[in-house]
């Protein structure tokens, strides 16, 4: 568009009687080095400057708004902020070279030219403009832009973190999970130990209840609770931070009331006469009514005969006192045992006794031999067991089985 003139101005376009349009042609002339060289700006060439500016202007005041109007910015992504940046700085660098390139023409003018001062002003207004937008628009800021890249690092560890929050929750349902199973395990063998402890429980219970059918023939019940003291023994008292679920702790404590139960039954069944007072032996006369051998009328039997050999050897089967060893008419060498709780226990026809009266004795302890003294018609064990006085059918005790 430059063109050289040597001397003579080119013709200026009048315009008659109506104002000039804003993009008429406009010239500037240049002296240097004492030469005059003219610059012709055509419309063309204004409107195209015209159009930059406010292409420069049109996009900082989109981006801006595209920036601030939404306030979820510090989700948007670091590329992104990096390529706006340097779409920006392009910009900038363009309009720069833009706006380096009309100053020079607009401080090199040397008309007095009333459109060129419009245009002038024109063009500080846009360059105002565009500062004012540079200023506000906070992301073209370096340390706004630090700060915008410092978030994007904030964020991606907020993903991170996010990211791990998600697989620790996976780990904590998966932990969960497993202590459920184990919480589940727990629960299985607690219930099993309680089954086990219930049946040992109901075991002891049995044999009080098989030596209590002879006793109510007789109006007679032993209970075998009857000197229970109240135990806080079988009381479970769980530490909550171990233990919280109630089935457990439920169970636990069946276990310790079964277990305190067992205890206390196994004590007192010890103290019966259970067991065969002989080993070897054939019952010849059980307990209750018969012939009597020697006089042949009916009579009652108070215990039964136990036929055995001759020396074998006659056991107490539960621990007790001697209350009488010695001879009495009828039962020939007798042995009698209190086992307490109303429990007595007689041994007659013995061929030799091996204990004295006031003794104690202990389970299993051997107190004299099978012999056939007294009114006997062989060597036999007569075996009584006496509760509360009464003589009642021993043959329960022998067969009771201690578990
Ligand atoms: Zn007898």
């Amino acid at each position: 568009m430059k063109r050289k003139h040597s001397q003579t101005p080119i013709k200026k376009p009048t315009y008659h009687g109506e104002k000039a349009p804003f993009f008429s042609p406009k010239e500037i002339i240049f002296r240097s080095n004492g030469r005059a060289r003219v610059l012709r700006i055509s419309p063309k060439m204004q409107v195209i400057i015209f159009v930059l500016f406010m292409a420069v202007a049109g996009w900082s005041f989109y981006s801006y708004h595209f920036y601030t109007r939404s306030g979820s910015i510090i989700n948007r992504k670091d590329m992104e902020l990096d390529m706006a940046k340097d779409a920006y700085v392009n910009l900038i660098a363009d309009f720069m070279a833009l706006h380096e390139n009309v100053d020079n023409i607009l401080n090199q003018k040397h008309l007095d030219s009333q459109e060129v001062e419009d245009y002038k002003k024109k063009a500080t207004v846009f360059e105002d403009k565009i500062k004012n937008i540079a200023s506000s628009a906070d992301f073209v800021d370096e340390n706004t832009l630090d700060q915008k890249k410092d978030l994007s690092a904030v964020i991606l560890q907020r993903d991170v973190v996010a990211s791990e929050r998600d697989e620790l929750k996976k780990q904590m349902a998966q932990m969960e999970e497993k202590l459920q199973e184990i919480n589940n395990a727990q629960l299985d063998v607690f219930e099993k130990l309680r089954v086990i402890s219930s049946k040992e429980v109901d075991k002891l219970r049995s044999i009080f209840s098989e030596i209590n059918v002879p006793l109510k023939k007789h109006g007679l019940y032993f209970n075998p609770l009857a000197n229970k003291r109240d135990s806080k023994g079988g009381i479970y008292i769980p530490e909550k931070s171990v233990i919280n679920d109630k089935r457990i702790i439920d169970k636990i404590s069946q276990i310790y009331k079964n277990v305190d139960d067992v205890e206390y039954y196994r004590q007192i069944a010890a103290r019966l006469p259970l067991g065969k007072p002989v080993w070897s032996y054939w019952v010849t006369s059980h307990y209750g009514t018969r012939n009597d051998p020697f006089k042949g009328s009916k009579a009652t039997h108070k215990g039964v005969d136990l036929a055995s050999r001759t020396g074998n050897k006659i056991e107490v089967k539960a621990p007790g006192k001697v209350v009488r060893a010695e001879w009495v008419n009828g039962y020939g060498n007798m042995v009698m045992i209190d086992h307490g709780n109303g429990f007595e226990t007689k041994y007659a026809h013995m061929n030799k006794i091996y204990v004295k009266k006031g003794q104690t004795v202990k389970f299993n302890e051997v107190i004299g031999e099978v012999g056939s003294t007294g009114r006997s018609t062989g060597p036999h064990l007569h075996y009584e067991v006496v509760y509360h006085g009464v003589s009642v059918n021993p043959m329960p005790f022998i067969q009771a089985k201690r578990s």
